[in-house]
């Protein structure tokens, strides 16, 4: 919330199609270096970083001969499909030369929405991360039920950086901030070096009445933005195109940050205390109260008994022995595994339910004491 939203432990840079693909339609290979470049000296400062990047129509349209003129949905899929697999390519070679494993994530929407496929989502993320990689995350164009809009990924990256707890979003863009008014058309634009909340006055300055291709742009990022700052990460919105950008924007290079209003943890948190509602009931041992009142996760073999029918990811309350209440966290199994499970050890897990599972049946991130 504090400090240099540059210093942060995870960060999310998002690369826009205009910074990565060249008119022809091919990888801006150089650029593209540079940043692969400053994404490793991140790293190296034992950051995390996670891409959301795009291009995979840009790049694809070109490879499949589809010209420059608008495509219907289903040619943007066509060539979103040929161009993911250049894209995540382009990438992997990048960073490769650096030693960094790069990883592609194709999510949707719905993925970080609906609870199930997010904790899976998120699970993975994290555990790309701990081994090290880089998580090359695009929106899958190809399944996509609904028009794929430029912009899309805006939106798209701030839900993944809120999903993965980033306290730092980087949306590297072909604008240098937000503006009082659109600069090319507004002589007396003013740049806006940070906003604290996103008010009515800060829509109105990309809802203005100008013209221009820009002008949906910068509502896009103000709807990041909104996504982001409120579930506790930063956003910085800064221009792209130098060669090593992230290392330019370090040293000052001009940005807007929209400032988060809380941390990672405590929105996460909120989030489950109190928009979930709950969908059963797990109680546990007394050994397992003292485990969560450290701090702890809540293992298989702390549950006692199982209530309610309740699907993977789902909220559930945490009992104490006497039934009082004592915590709610979302739950790594269904009702039906969670109970072939209590009382067990976890090294146990995979001979009972025939695949192992995770180790925890609440992780520690995922649950909140009452
Ligand atoms: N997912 C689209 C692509 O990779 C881009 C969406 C966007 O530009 O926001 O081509």
């Amino acid at each position: 919330m504090n400090g240099d939203p540059l210093d942060a432990r995870r960060l999310v840079v998002k690369v826009g199609s205009a910074l990565l693909v060249d008119g022809a339609g091919d990888v801006r290979d150089g650029w593209l270096e540079g940043l692969a470049a400053d994404i490793a000296d991140l790293r190296s400062e034992g950051r995390q970083v996670i891409v959301v990047t795009s291009g995979a129509i840009a790049l694809g349209r070109a490879a499949l001969g589809l010209g420059r003129g608008p495509l219907k949905l289903e040619e943007k899929q066509a060539a979103a499909a040929a161009g993911q697999i250049r894209l995540a390519g382009a990438w992997r070679d990048a960073l490769g030369r650096h030693g960094v494993p790069a990883a592609q994530v194709l999510v949707t929407l719905d993925d970080t929405e609906g609870r199930r496929r997010y904790l899976n989502a998120r699970a993975t993320l994290e555990t790309l991360l701990r081994l090290g990689a880089v998580p090359v995350v695009n929106e899958n164009d190809t399944v996509a039920t609904a028009e794929i809009r430029f912009g899309d990924n805006d939106r798209l990256s701030a839900r993944v950086a809120v999903m993965a707890s980033a306290e730092t979003l980087i949306l590297l863009s072909d604008v240098d901030g937000l503006h009082t008014a659109d600069p090319r058309t507004d002589p007396a634009a003013r740049h806006v070096p940070v906003v604290a909340a996103i008010t009515p006055d800060i829509l109105a300055m990309a809802t203005g009445p100008v013209s221009g291709v820009g002008t949906g742009g910068m509502v896009s990022k103000l709807a990041a933005a909104r996504i982001a700052t409120r579930s506790g990460t930063a956003m910085l919105l800064a221009k792209g195109s130098a060669d090593r950008p992230l290392r330019a924007l370090r040293q000052g290079g001009r940005s807007t940050l929209f400032q988060a209003t809380s941390t990672p943890r405590t929105a996460r948190k909120h989030w489950i205390a109190a928009s979930l509602g709950v969908a059963g009931t797990l109680t546990v041992d007394p050994g397992a109260v003292r485990a969560l009142q450290a701090g702890s996760s809540l293992l298989p073999i702390g549950v006692a008994a199982v209530e309610g029918a309740f699907g993977k990811g789902d909220a559930v309350l945490i009992h104490a022995p006497d039934g009082t209440p004592l915590a709610k966290g979302l739950v790594a199994y269904d009702g039906a595994d969670a109970r072939r499970i209590a009382r067990r050890r976890t090294d146990e897990i995979e001979a009972v339910l025939g695949y192992r599972g995770r180790d925890e049946i609440v992780h520690r991130d995922d649950l909140v004491l009452l």
